[in-house]
């Protein structure tokens, strides 16, 4: 599937704010957001009055590029979050939440969820004992999720299974680094993810 293959840092500072697209880097002051607070190109410094459909916009933009989904595939969890019951807004983060990228990367396996998503492309991963390597699977309610018996020896996933029993994972996901699985505890709630966005920005720019 395409994706975008560009500089990643540019998009953060399109949106002018921090989307944490690097893992450790983010948090230094090399950060592009922190060193250059304007965004890209020739008229970046150019001081611009957004319109409401223009911070719509921002909205969805920022939460599709911190996902890294393609805008045809965000439309497609958009109508799935409004097919739902409940709040449109937090059923599309809860779907994406649910990726099993995303998931990999709550779980504390890499950085970032790029690495999340190619250590899910390359296989490494399992979902209730069956290899899955499509990042966008979506997981559900009391599903197992594992290192690959033939990746537990590799240094890369012992080195990344160490990294994760550092980290905190989400309530709704119980881990447990040193067998490198984790199972999904409850649906993930809104205050579970922790990304700083205006959900309901997104389902008005959608409703117009
Ligand atoms: Fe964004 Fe991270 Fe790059 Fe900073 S270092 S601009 S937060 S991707």
């Amino acid at each position: 599937m395409a994706r975008y293959t560009g500089a990643v840092c540019r998009l953060c500072r399109r949106e002018g704010s921090k989307l944490y697209l690097k893992g450790d880097r983010c948090y230094t002051d090399k950060c592009a957001v922190s060193r250059r607070a304007y965004a890209p190109g020739q008229h970046g410094q150019n001081k611009k009055r957004l319109s409401g459909y223009g911070v719509q916009l921002r909205e969805k933009q920022k939460v599709r590029r911190i996902y890294g989904v393609l805008e045809s595939q965000f439309r497609s969890y958009f109508e799935e979050a409004e097919r739902q019951r409940g709040v449109t807004g937090e059923n599309l983060l809860r779907i994406l939440e649910l990726r099993l990228d995303n998931v990999v990367f709550r779980m504390g396996f890499g950085n970032s969820r790029a690495e999340a998503r190619q250590l899910v492309r390359h296989g490494h991963f399992a979902v209730n004992g069956k290899k899955v390597d499509i990042p966008s699977y979506q997981v559900k309610v009391n599903d197992l999720i594992t290192v690959r018996e033939g990746s537990k020896a590799s240094d890369k996933l012992k080195q990344l299974a160490e990294d994760s029993a550092a980290k905190t994972a989400p309530q709704w996901l119980s881990v447990n680094a040193e067998m490198m699985e984790a199972r999904v505890l409850t649906l993930p709630a809104r205050e579970d993810i922790d990304i700083p966005i205006e959900e309901h920005l997104i389902v008005e720019l959608y409703s117009r």
